[in-house]
């Protein structure tokens, strides 16, 4: 592998979500001079929610996109190096580590903090896209209660469909829950809360045929995979809990991850299996995912880069 460097930095951060720029507000803080690359999408998943009720500090909620604005203000005037970009391989194979940026140009850096987060899955369809942020949304959490007392429907069968689809059944008048096999993949107890919750209606080996809508959420076409009978439910809103996937591709071979590909880290702490990388937000996170974990999670690796660089007499 050609790996002519042309630049080094003490500390590289990859991302721009929460935890990312928090990151690079602790690391700039620390006199780290990190350089941050934004990568495909900046700012993050919060770019494409619309308003942010949970984030604390802002009592009035906010817009995900201006928020993301603000983290990234806040990053730039501690003296953060921002900039375009995509990390598109590492050489992790020695020290210092090497990343590539745009599938060009080499970054040398004694420290690498990864944040690229993960991106929700989607069905595919039509009206999905096309009502994203009015109605459809991958985030009950995030989006719930602006349904409050509303019809919604939910589609997926796992741990994050069945902690959804609670979640919402305390907010929302009914949740139709859409599963294509005639079981969950869902824990045995979160399987058992579900069915247990009066207000849960499942659809069994059921798919989403279509969302309905010209300009918000009306209402679920469900196409019954064995019979092929097709049913209408009026419905506020349509959540997509299918899984996320980690945006760890360029990691593998390098980083110990589980099977999903989230990145490892020692319990506590940021810390990979190896020295000098550190990771933080969702891609190392399947559990909480939220911006606000995240954004702690970037802190702890801005910290604990700071300190693994000053018992390496490199800061
Ligand atoms: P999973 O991959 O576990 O589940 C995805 C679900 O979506 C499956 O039921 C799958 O159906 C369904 N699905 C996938 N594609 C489609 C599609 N095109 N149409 C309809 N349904 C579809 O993802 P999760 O996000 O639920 O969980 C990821 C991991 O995180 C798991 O290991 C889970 O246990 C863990 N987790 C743990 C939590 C906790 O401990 N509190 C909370 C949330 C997640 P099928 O079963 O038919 O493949």
């Amino acid at each position: 592998m050609d790996t002519n460097t042309n630049e080094k930095t003490g500390c590289l951060i990859i991302g721009s979500g929460p935890a990312g720029y928090t990151a690079a507000i602790y690391a700039s803080r620390a006199n780290l001079k990190p350089i941050l690359y934004q990568g495909i999408q900046p700012g993050g998943q919060l770019t494409i929610t619309t308003e942010v009720e949970n984030y604390p500090g802002y009592p009035e909620g906010i817009q995900g996109p201006e928020m993301m604005v603000h983290f990234e203000k806040q990053a730039a005037r501690m003296g953060a190096d921002i900039r375009y970009g995509l990390a598109t391989q590492v050489d992790f194979s020695s020290h210092p580590l090497k990343v590539q940026i745009d599938e060009e140009k080499w970054i040398e850096a004694d420290s690498v903090i990864i944040s690229t987060g993960a991106s929700a899955k989607w069905l595919g369809i039509e009206s999905e896209q096309r009502l994203n942020g009015y109605g459809v949304s991958a985030c009950a959490v995030c989006d719930g209660f602006f349904f409050k007392g509303k019809p919604v429907a939910i589609v997926g069968a796992g741990d994050t469909a069945a902690e959804e689809a609670l979640y919402l059944s305390k907010i929302c008048s009914e949740v139709h829950m859409i599963v294509r096999r005639d079981e969950m993949r869902a824990s045995k107890v979160m399987q058992e809360r579900v069915k247990a919750t009066p207000n849960i209606r499942i659809y069994w080996n059921s798919e989403t045929d279509e969302v309905l809508g010209s300009n918000k959420v009306e209402a679920v076409r469900i196409r019954n995979n064995q019979t092929g009978e097709k049913l209408e439910v009026p419905v506020n809103a349509f959540f997509v809990a299918i899984g996320h996937s980690p945006n760890s591709d360029i990691f593998k071979g390098w980083l110990e991850m589980d099977e999903a590909g989230y990145i490892k880290t020692v319990p506590g702490t940021s810390r990979t299996n190896i020295e000098g990388v550190f990771a933080a937000g969702d891609v190392q996170d399947k559990v909480y995912r939220q911006a606000v974990t995240a954004a702690g999670s970037g802190c702890m690796a801005a910290l604990d880069a700071e300190r693994y660089l000053s018992a390496k007499g490199l800061h």
